[in-house]
């Protein structure tokens, strides 16, 4: 009798994968919206999509409690050193998510003046088609963060004691 309430009662887990669950089901994005790919980002925190289901509402625009940044639109030039500024200030962990032709590749605008690709110059761990992407598209990049940060080791953070 007692057996089984243990057994029903008791679970056994790493803090790493405790800590991972917490992380992965509570991201706060940082969206940094230059054009329509941005006014599309609204729609996923709309009613139908609605991203706080995967505990992934808390939008802030503040970098320095930010964990996801979701890069949504054309970076020019001019703008990239401030997006890079926004990276460097969100503490590790963190992850990027690239969203639409625009911040992934350029899109259209094959020109001197916008960047062809974020990841020139801050690391993406996912992309999302389109132009624009739906919003079906970033829930999906969602999970796929999700599952990355599910897989995260605390090994790969660790500080080196030799300086
Ligand atoms: S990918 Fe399309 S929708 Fe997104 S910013 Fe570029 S032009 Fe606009």
């Amino acid at each position: 009798m007692i057996k089984d309430d243990i057994k029903s009662n008791i679970l056994t887990t790493t803090i790493e994968s405790a800590v991972n669950w917490g992380r992965k089901n509570s991201l706060w994005p940082m969206p940094f919206g230059t054009a329509c790919c941005g006014i599309e980002f609204m729609a996923v925190l709309a009613a139908r999509t609605d991203i706080s289901r995967f505990g992934a509402e808390a939008i802030r625009f503040s970098p320095r409690q930010s964990d996801l940044l979701i890069v949504a639109g054309r970076i020019s030039i001019k703008m990239m050193p401030v997006l890079i500024r926004i990276y460097e200030q969100m503490p590790e962990p963190k992850w990027v998510v690239s969203m639409g032709a625009c911040a992934s590749t350029g899109g259209v605008f094959d020109t001197y003046s916008v960047i062809q690709g974020v990841d020139q110059f801050i690391p993406v761990d996912v992309y999302v088609p389109g132009c624009p992407p739906r919003p079906e598209g970033v829930v999906e990049s969602l999970l796929k963060i999700q599952e990355l940060v599910e897989k995260e080791k605390f090994s790969d953070y660790a500080v080196s004691d030799s300086k």
